[in-house]
């Protein structure tokens, strides 16, 4: 089986590669290195069946593989707002170039989308038939409305063309190899209570997230792409267990042995105030659930962080 991955070498690609050389496949990397970094991906460099290129998925790319995962897009805020229009490009022109491919080599394909289709959900929790709550015209548009028409393309192309689409909707997923400065929350935390700096909390605090462990998430793609033939989806794949950020703050400050204090600053524009994933459909049609509790794997994470920041802590 030839694989290709696009945005395989970052946070969540770079364990996809990893896990799918392991299981026997051809892995082609595919990145631009935006977000992500070949340090991610340099110790699979030599293996013989894995192969990184680099590419921009705006442009057009021929290339003979039997399966798509297609992960390419910044995810976290700061990176997705750094350059919005490119942000947009790379989810509606990126995804039309992925489609093209997999329709004129017969390839499977699913994206990786997002929990943030739901916008600031009016339903709760989100379950894959609710249409979302996003401001079309706010500062996180580029990456929603993006993943929104990015699903779009995805049933098109699998009604008009019949091309084999699968389509995930990740919610918030944290681990080892996140970037140092990835600017998400689990990173931000960990890192400032390594360094004993504040823990930033955007509003109150009391908005919540539900975080999944990347083994568990990338366990859910792997399912996903091997599913039924037929089961398109959208499928939500996150841990349903609910936290506060101010319940995330303490447990980072927890784990790091820590005195950092919480600094309060302004809520972030159309920040959502709840999220939590129904994952019934998951479980029903991939038969997969999440199995690593948040203290356990933010106790793996922090330890990441730590060898990241060496001793000094820097
Ligand atoms: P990431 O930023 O670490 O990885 C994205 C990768 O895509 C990076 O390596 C980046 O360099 C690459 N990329 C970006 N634009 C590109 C382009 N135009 N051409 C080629 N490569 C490009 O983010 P991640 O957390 O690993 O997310 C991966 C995918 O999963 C994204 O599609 C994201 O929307 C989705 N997702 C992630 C989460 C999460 O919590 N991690 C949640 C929901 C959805
Ligand atoms: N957040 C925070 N401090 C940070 C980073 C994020 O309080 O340093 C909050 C943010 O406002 C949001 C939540 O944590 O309510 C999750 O933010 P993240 O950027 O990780 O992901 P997303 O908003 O895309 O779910």
């Amino acid at each position: 089986m030839r694989t290709l991955v696009t945005g395989g070498a970052g946070f969540l690609g770079s364990h996809l590669c990893e896990r799918l050389l392991k299981d026997g496949h051809e892995v082609i990397c595919l990145d631009n290195f935006f977000s992500g970094t070949r340090a991610n991906v340099s110790h699979l460099i030599g293996n013989r069946n894995f192969e990184l290129v680099r590419h921009d998925i705006v442009e057009p790319i021929l290339l003979e593989v039997d399966r798509i995962f297609h992960l390419a897009c910044p995810a976290s805020p700061v990176h997705y707002q750094y350059n919005p229009v490119k942000t947009i490009k790379t989810s509606v022109m990126g995804t039309i170039n992925m489609l093209g491919l997999a329709k004129r080599v017969h390839a499977r394909i699913l994206l990786s989308s997002t929990s943030e289709v739901y916008g600031d959900p009016e339903q709760h929790p989100q379950t894959e038939s609710y249409w979302g709550h996003v401001n079309p015209i706010g500062v996180r548009s580029c990456y929603d409305e993006g993943k929104r028409v990015a699903e779009c393309l995805m049933m098109d192309y699998h009604r008009q063309n019949n091309v084999d689409t699968k389509i995930v909707r990740i919610f918030n997923t944290y681990g080892p190899r996140m970037a140092i400065n990835d600017g998400r929350v689990v990173s931000n935390f960990c890192v400032a209570a390594l360094k004993g700096e504040d823990l930033p909390i955007f509003g109150d605090g009391k908005q919540t997230r539900s975080f999944a462990y990347v083994d568990d998430i990338i366990d859910a793609l792997v399912c996903m792409m091997e599913s039924r033939d037929g089961f398109a989806g959208p499928v939500n794949i996150g841990n349903p267990d609910e936290f506060t950020i101010l319940q995330l703050a303490s447990l980072a400050i927890e784990f790091a042995g820590s005195s950092s204090k919480l600094v309060f600053h302004p809520a972030r524009s159309d920040d959502p105030v709840r999220r939590r994933p129904d994952i019934s459909l998951a479980h029903r049609e991939l038969n997969w659930e999440p199995h690593t509790p948040l203290h356990e794997g933010l106790k793996i994470t922090m330890d990441h962080f730590r060898r990241e920041l060496g001793p000094r802590g820097t």
